[in-house]
């Protein structure tokens, strides 16, 4: 089963590259970023305070956000044929967990594919999106916010998961045709081991 984590800053690419990815594969697309907007948008209770924490550009707390991640995988049947993790594992609590819930399934993270691109960069990407997105977190205050969470909370899964060999750096600028190429290459090499 191939369970990859796309991994990278906001405004890194980690969507855009999700789609790719689904189509090559046939992935089932987990991003917890969008299952917390639907919840938004439904006005759900758990959109309304996953709202408290987006629109602030903190974190959801672990707890809740493994929770929520082990429900989708207990109730998704597809998700048997192999998995893109989009926006998950954001810390180190949650990495953990995601080991022990493939585990179960007796499975594991095959690769970790980092999208690597330079903070201005980033800002430039999230204040252009955020003139269409419509999302409550793309404006600059929160642009700021959510780049300090990424540096001091999810960045130290880069070490966490070069420590056991999983995670492969993409050089994530350049032409979204290109760094697929990139992204695939290295998924076919650990498909083929
Ligand atoms: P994203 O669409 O992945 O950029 O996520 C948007 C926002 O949703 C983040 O800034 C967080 O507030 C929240 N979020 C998404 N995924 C997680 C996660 N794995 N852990 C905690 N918060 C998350």
């Amino acid at each position: 089963m191939l369970n990859l984590v796309i991994f990278g800053a906001p405004g890194s690419g980690k969507g855009t590259q999700s789609e790719r990815l689904i189509d090559e594969y046939g992935l089932y697309h987990i991003s917890t970023g969008e299952v917390l907007r639907k919840h938004i948008s439904d006005g759900t209770e758990l959109g309304k305070l996953a709202d408290s924490y987006i629109s602030k550009g903190q974190l959801i707390p672990d707890e809740l956000m493994i929770e929520i991640l082990a429900d989708i995988l207990e109730n998704n049947p597809e998700a048997e044929k192999g998995i893109i993790f989009d926006g998950f594992p954001r810390t180190i609590a949650q990495a953990e967990a995601l080991n022990k819930l493939l585990q179960k399934h007796g499975s594991e993270v095959t690769a970790v594919l980092g999208l690597e691109v330079d903070d201005d960069e980033l800002i430039d990407r999230l204040v252009k999106r955020g003139k269409d997105s419509g999302r409550s977190d793309d404006n600059p205050e929160t642009i700021k916010k959510r780049l300090d969470v990424y540096h001091s909370t999810t960045s130290p899964l880069r070490e966490f998961y070069q420590k056991v060999g999983t995670y492969h750096p993409i050089k994530g600028t350049g032409s979204v045709e290109d760094i697929f190429e990139d992204i695939k290459s290295r998924v076919n090499s650990v498909k083929e081991k």
